[in-house]
């Protein structure tokens, strides 16, 4: 079997706050799924269970088939970074990865191999307490490889890291994938999953309201429309309306085409002689497709609500 996490019908409450209410999804292996949705939409809380760090009231979650309690060499099935912060300050990042490592029956050598790979560098023979949190984000993804899992899970690997860290990571994750894993990243903010996750679970109140590929999602929310510029703006809507296509105006020389794809918009105009300057078929960005996608979720908000300064 081809390695996976299944998720099945989540259900966990803390006191009166459901945190989870019938969660549910596959992660693929050989694509980044991106785990999205505002802060407290159970994304964490659902990682944990996965991790077996919390019992659900209800439902199952399986890593490579099994409960993660019942895997018997956890780190050579799935990497996990939950929670950057977890360090020994006095310790080293080196010597952080060498216990860990040393627990699980891993060499120094692959130690070593992580650290490189997480571009940790002489960094890493600094104290763990004098991390940025950028740094400290990249010791817990060296942490997940050390055994070298087909399966990674990361919980908002992005945040605190500068936008050189940044590309990194969407590169590093990029490549996981292309390895064949299977990566479950999670994010508040869609645009940082911009060129990054191939597929989407997006959550909202402990449960999933989209299970899409970025593909389909972003098709859909960017219709079939071509923008096209011109001078001679009455004579390309003759033109291209006896040809079948819908056209409005959007700007004095702007006209935004439906119905037509942008190579016959192209032909078109040439044929008929009439002038342009530009042709281009609308791409909806992520956040975009997103905030249509949620638009009628009333419960939904793609950007946590800042809290009101007194
Ligand atoms: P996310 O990771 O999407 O931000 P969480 O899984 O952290 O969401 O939280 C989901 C909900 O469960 C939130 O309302 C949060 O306050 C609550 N919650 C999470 N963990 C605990 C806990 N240990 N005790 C009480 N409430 C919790």
């Amino acid at each position: 079997m081809e390695a996976t996490i299944e998720v099945a019908g989540l259900h966990k409450r803390f006191g009166s706050t459901v945190a989870l209410d019938g969660m549910s999804f596959v992660v693929q292996p050989g694509k980044v799924t991106g785990f999205v949705g505002p802060n407290g939409a159970g994304k964490s809380t659902t990682m944990r269970v996965i991790l077996g760090l919390d019992t659900p009231d209800q439902g199952t979650a399986l890593v490579d088939g099994q409960p993660y309690a019942k895997l018997r060499r956890p780190l050579s099935h799935i990497g996990a970074l939950l929670d950057a912060g977890a360090l020994q300050p006095g310790r080293s990042a080196r010597n952080h990865l060498l216990w860990l490592a040393h627990s699980q029956g891993m060499t120094v050598q692959r130690v070593d191999e992580v650290i490189e790979q997480a571009g940790l560098g002489t960094a890493a023979r600094r104290k763990a307490g004098g991390y940025s949190l950028g740094m400290r984000q990249r010791l817990g993804i060296a942490a997940a490889m050390l055994g070298d899992p087909p399966i990674l899970m990361l919980d908002e690997p992005f945040n605190g890291l500068d936008p050189e860290g940044i590309v990194w990571a969407r590169a590093f994750l990029r490549s996981l994938a292309a390895q064949g894993r299977a990566v479950l990243v999670s994010s508040h903010l869609m645009s940082e999953l911009q060129d990054t996750a191939d597929h989407l679970v997006v959550t909202g109140r402990g449960r999933v309201i989209a299970d899409t590929s970025v593909a389909e999602l972003i098709a859909a929310a960017s219709g079939d429309r071509v923008t096209l510029r011109t001078r001679e703006r009455s004579q390309a809507m003759t033109v291209l309306a006896q040809a079948g296509g819908t056209v409005a105006t959007t700007d004095r020389d702007t006209l935004s085409v439906g119905g037509l794809p942008a190579e016959r918009v192209v032909t078109l105009l040439t044929e008929a002689g009439v002038p342009f300057a530009e042709v281009s078929a609308h791409r909806a960005s992520l956040e975009e497709a997103y905030m249509e996608m949620t638009r009628d979720a009333v419960e939904f908000r793609a950007q946590p609500v800042q809290e009101a300064t007194p």
